[in-house]
C-alpha cells in the first residue's frame, strides 16, 4: 500500500467520531493490507512505530518541525511559527505549506516510509537533532500534502485518530468475518503479547489457528491478571472454597522479563537506545527496565532460571531499618530523574507471586498451585522474594490473616484459586482483593479519568479550575463515560497539580472516545488517570456511567481525589462500567 492511500484513510478516520464508522474505515483498509505491511499499518494508525511498550520514540519537538517543514518548503522559521499558532495544528501547517510550495506526489509505500520514520527514532546521540531534521525534510519535500499533514503528526504525538485497542481488534475481526466474533480469540493472543502488530501479521499470513497458537514471548508484556472484589471473608470461602491467600503489598506491580545469554529488546538509557538481557513492564505496561536496575540485576543474577517471566509487587523500603515505605513513598521511584540516587535512597524488593515463562515454556495454562510452587525453588534472595502465603478453607483462618496484615498496615489481602490458569487481562473471581472495610465508604476505591475541568468562581478561579469532570472507561464501547464531579475537598496545591499535569490535553471541542452530557468549561483528552474514594454509589440521571437509553446512569456520591494514577494506569486500565455496576450491588449486601 502506498502511504497517500493509508493517508486518504487517516483523513477519513479524522472526520468521524463514531466507533462503527472507524470500525469500518478500518476493517476496509486492514482489507487492502498485506501480511509484510499489516503490522506497521496498525502500529501508525495509533500513531506509533512500535507496540506501545517498546520505547520506540520518534522524539522529535515543535521546534524541530518547524524547522523540517521551514527547509522543506523553503519558508522562513517565524512565518512557520506564525502560521502554526493561527492554524493551531501543525498537520494543516505541513499540508498547506506543502500545496503551495510543492508539486512533487513522489509514491511511497507505506513499508518505505515507516522504514524512515524508524531511521529517524532510532538516530541518537552526537548531531542526532540534525539528522532527524533533514530526514523529515527530505521526505516532506517529496509527498503529497495530505502525506505531508500525517507524516508531521506522528513525530508529535498528536495523531489523535482515536482508535483504541479493542477497536483494531474488532476491526481486524471485521475484516476476516464481518462481524465482531473473532474478537475474543484475537483478544487472547493480544493479552498475551500486548503487540497489535503482531496479532495482525499472525492473523494475515496464519489465519485463526495461527493466532489460537500465539504464545507468551519474553521481552513483550503479557496483560496482568487482575483482582474482583467480595465484601468478607466469609463470601471469598462460600465462592472460592480453598485458596491461597497472600497479603495485598501496597506497591507497583512489576513484570519481569529476562534471558540471561541473549537480548530480549530495547531499552533507554541515558537518552540512548540499547539492547537489554532484563525488562520490567509496570502495571500499565509501560517499559520501566532502567528505572529499577536492583530488581533487573537480581533478576539476572539470583533467579535459578536461564529465562523467565515473573510477576510480583515492588515495594521500597528504609534501607537503613529495614521497614517498608507506604505507597506514596515507594511511587517516587516512578520519577524519571536521578535514578541511580533514589535506588540508594528508597531501593526496592519486590514481593514475586507468579512465573509465566520458564526455560522455553509458557505456564499460562498450568495451575496457580504449580506456577506459585515454581517461585518457591527458583525465587530465593533479598530483593526478589517469594510473596508471603498460607493455603486455607476457613473462614476464621481467611479472617486471622487479614486483620494481622491490616495490622502491619497493609491494605489488605489477595485471595487466588489454586486450579486456575493466568488469565491474562482479566479481571475475574480466580484472584479475589479484600480490603479493610471503612463504615460509610465504598470498600474501594475507584479509578477515573479525567474529561474536562469546569471553571469555578472565587478563589479557585486563580488556579481555572472549580471542579473535575471525570469519568470510567466503558470497555464494550471503547469509550470514557461520566461518574462523578470532584470539586470540594480538593486542596489549592492539587488543584495546581491537576492544573499543572492537564495543561497539553486541553481540548475546545470533545475529545474522540468521549461521551459525556455535561459539557465542561474545557476538555481533556481522556488522559489522566485519578484514585478517587467515595461514599457511595447511586443512579444518576445526568452520567453517562452505565446508562442505557432512558435508564439513568451511575454516579458517586462524595467522591474525593486519594491520588493520582497516571503512573501505572492508561486510562483503559481504569475502572470501568461493569466493575461500578458490581461494586454498586455488593454495597447494598454489607
Ligand atoms: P488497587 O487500586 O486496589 O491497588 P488495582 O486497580 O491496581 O487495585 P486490582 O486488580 O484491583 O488492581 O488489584 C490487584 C493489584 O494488587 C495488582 O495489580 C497488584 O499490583 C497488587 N498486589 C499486591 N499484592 C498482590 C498479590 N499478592 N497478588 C496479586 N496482586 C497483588
Amino acid at each position: 500500500m502506498e502511504f497517500r492511500d493509508l493517508s486518504k484513510y487517516f483523513e477519513k478516520m479524522e472526520a468521524t467520531t463514531k466507533r462503527l464508522e472507524l470500525t469500518d474505515l478500518l476493517s476496509q483498509l486492514f482489507n487492502e493490507s498485506t501480511p509484510d505491511e499489516i503490522d506497521k499499518i496498525a502500529y501508525l494508525t495509533q500513531g506509533r512505530l512500535a507496540p506501545f511498550y517498546e520505547p520506540i520514540e520518534i522524539g522529535m519537538a515543535e521546534k524541530m518541525v518547524e524547522q523540517a517543514l521551514s527547509r522543506a518548503y523553503g519558508i522562513e522559521r517565524d512565518q512557520v511559527g506564525a502560521l502554526a499558532t493561527k492554524l493551531g495544528d501543525w498537520g494543516k501547517v505541513a499540508a498547506e505549506l506543502n500545496q503551495k510550495s510543492n508539486f512533487k506526489n513522489q509514491s511511497f509505500s507505506v513499508e518505505e516510509v515507516h522504514n524512515k520514520l524508524l531511521e529517524i527514532a532510532l538516530t541518537t546521540g552526537a548531531g542526532s537533532v540534525e539528522k532527524k531534521i533533514s530526514a523529515l525534510s527530505d521526505l516532506l519535500k517529496l509527498v503529497d500534502y495530505l502525506s505531508a499533514r500525517y507524516l508531521v503528526r506522528i513525530p508529535l504525538g498528536t495523531m489523535r485518530l482515536g482508535i483504541g485497542d479493542p477497536t483494531v481488534l474488532d476491526a481486524l475481526s471485521h475484516a476476516k468475518a464481518g462481524d465482531k466474533s473473532l474478537r475474543p480469540i484475537l483478544e487472547e493472543a493480544y493479552n498475551k503479547t500486548s503487540d497489535l502488530g503482531l496479532v495482525s501479521k499472525t492473523f494475515w499470513s496464519g489465519g485463526v489457528d495461527g493466532v489460537k497458537k500465539v504464545k507468551v514471548v519474553v521481552g513483550k508484556p503479557i496483560r496482568p491478571q487482575l483482582t474482583e472484589r467480595l465484601p468478607d471473608p466469609k463470601s471469598v470461602v462460600d465462592k472460592l472454597g480453598e485458596v491461597a491467600v497472600e497479603p495485598k503489598y501496597d506497591g507497583f506491580r512489576v513484570q519481569i522479563h529476562f534471558n540471561k545469554h541473549k537480548s530480549i529488546g530495547f531499552m533507554t538509557s541515558d537518552g540512548e537506545l540499547k539492547e537489554t538481557n532484563v525488562k520490567i513492564f509496570s502495571r500499565n505496561l509501560e517499559d520501566m527496565s532502567h528505572m529499577f536496575p536492583e530488581l533487573a540485576a537480581s533478576a539476572l543474577s539470583d533467579v535459578k532460571a536461564e529465562e523467565a517471566i515473573l510477576d510480583g509487587e515492588a515495594i521500597a523500603y528504609n534501607p537503613l531499618s529495614g521497614e517498608f515505605l507506604p505507597f506514596q513513598e515507594t511511587t517516587k521511584r516512578r520519577r524519571k530523574h536521578n535514578i541511580a540516587q533514589s535506588a540508594k535512597d528508597l531501593p526496592l524488593k519486590a514481593f514475586i507471586f507468579d512465573c509465566l515463562y520458564y526455560q522455553g515454556e509458557d505456564l499460562m495454562g498450568k495451575t496457580y498451585r504449580e506456577r506459585r510452587a515454581l517461585v518457591g525453588q527458583i525465587v530465593k534472595s533479598d530483593t526478589l522474594v517469594p510473596a508471603d502465603q498460607i493455603i486455607t478453607s476457613s473462614t476464621k483462618e481467611l479472617e486471622d490473616f487479614l486483620a494481622d496484615k491490616i495490622q502491619a498496615g497493609l491494605e489488605g489481602v489477595v485471595v487466588k484459586k489454586l486450579d486456575t490458569p493466568y488469565q491474562a487481562g482479566s479481571r475475574n473471581f480466580n484472584w479475589v482483593k479484600l480490603k479493610r472495610h471503612n463504615a460509610g465508604e465504598l470498600n474501594d476505591t475507584v479509578d477515573c479519568v479525567l474529561l474536562g475541568y469546569i471553571f469555578g468562581t472565587g478563589k479557585r478561579t486563580d488556579f481555572g479550575v472549580g471542579a473535575l469532570l471525570a469519568g470510567v472507561y466503558d470497555k464494550e464501547k471503547d469509550e470514557f463515560v461520566s461518574l462523578c464531579k470532584i470539586g470540594t475537598g480538593l486542596t489549592d496545591e492539587e488543584f495546581r497539580e491537576i492544573r499543572k499535569r492537564s495543561e497539553r490535553f486541553a481540548r475546545t471541542n470533545k475529545p474522540a472516545r468521549v461521551n459525556s452530557n455535561i459539557v465542561p468549561s474545557v476538555w481533556l483528552e481522556p488522559k489522566i488517570v485519578i484514585e478517587v474514594l467515595a461514599d457511595e454509589i447511586t443512579r444518576s440521571p445526568v452520567h453517562t456511567a452505565g446508562k442505557i437509553a432512558d435508564e439513568p446512569g451511575y454516579a458517586l456520591r462524595f467522591p474525593r481525589l486519594v491520588n493520582f494514577r497516571s503512573d501505572d494506569k492508561r486510562p483503559e486500565d481504569a475502572t470501568t462500567v461493569d466493575e461500578i455496576i458490581s461494586l454498586y450491588s455488593q454495597q447494598y449486601k454489607k
